[in-house]
């Protein structure tokens, strides 16, 4: 990972199994709205909730998210999770993270509020949430009634530091595009032709010839 000489980061986890155009508006309209000075993808890996072999191999989700991002200067990517070599929990992901990061940088953690309504089964809750604020990426009209009831007790004790970013309802989601891909359907145009052209030339996701 490149040097970070920023204030506020934020950190993008996600499996990414694949990295889709969501992913990236999220991204940018996370940078956007909490005037981050970079974003830093951290492809997860082993997720916690997840059984190993229904993943993609790490270094096929990792160079499949470095293509979607090389090409914004504020995006970067990081290793942290994939080289742990175990089940990734977030608050690995952040004590790694800060330790690489200038000792004043602010970190958001930015996900889909769906995995973000999970929190309490995740290691260490409250420390994860004292560590990084949270920047939960939801469809408009999603509401904070859902985040509040989940997180319960905590939530009154972290509200201010769980932002709700609400963004343009691409409608694209990783399950869809490897339904599709299994379905012999085209994913042109929900993931950058960069990342097309990998899992073409990879045969991911059963691929056999171009989508
Ligand atoms: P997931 O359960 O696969 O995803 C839940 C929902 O959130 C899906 O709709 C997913 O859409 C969306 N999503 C996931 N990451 C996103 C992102 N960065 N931006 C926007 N939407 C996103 O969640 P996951 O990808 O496995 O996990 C998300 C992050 O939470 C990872 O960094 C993971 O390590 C962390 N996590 C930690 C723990 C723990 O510490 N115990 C437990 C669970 C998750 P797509 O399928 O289209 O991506």
């Amino acid at each position: 990972m490149a040097e970070i000489k920023a204030g506020s980061v934020g950190i993008m986890g996600g499996t990414f199994d694949p990295i889709h155009y969501g992913h990236l508006v999220a991204a940018e309209a996370a940078r956007e709205a909490f005037s981050l000075d970079s974003i830093i993808f951290v492809p997860a890996g082993i997720p916690p909730h997840k059984d190993e072999k229904e993943v993609t191999p790490a270094r096929h989700r990792y160079l499949m998210t470095l293509l979607a991002i090389m090409s914004n200067p504020y995006f970067q990517i990081s290793r942290v999770d994939l080289d742990r070599g175990r089940v990734t929990y977030t608050v690995d992901t952040l004590t790694d993270l800060r330790k690489e990061l200038p000792p004043d940088a602010n970190m958001y953690f930015i996900t889909g509020a769906d995995a973000i309504l999970e929190i309490l089964s995740w290691k260490e809750p409250e420390r994860v949430l004292s560590m990084a604020e949270f920047i939960a990426v939801t469809r408009p009209g999603y509401g904070l009634d859902r985040l509040s009831k989940a997180l319960g007790p905590l939530y009154e004790e972290f509200q201010d530091r769980i932002h709700i970013l609400e963004v343009p309802p691409v409608g694209i989601s990783s399950t869809d595009i490897r339904r599709r891909l299994a379905e012999g359907r085209s994913i042109r145009y929900l993931v950058p032709e960069t990342v097309l052209t990998y899992i073409n030339n990879q045969g991911l996701y059963g691929v056999k010839g171009e989508r």
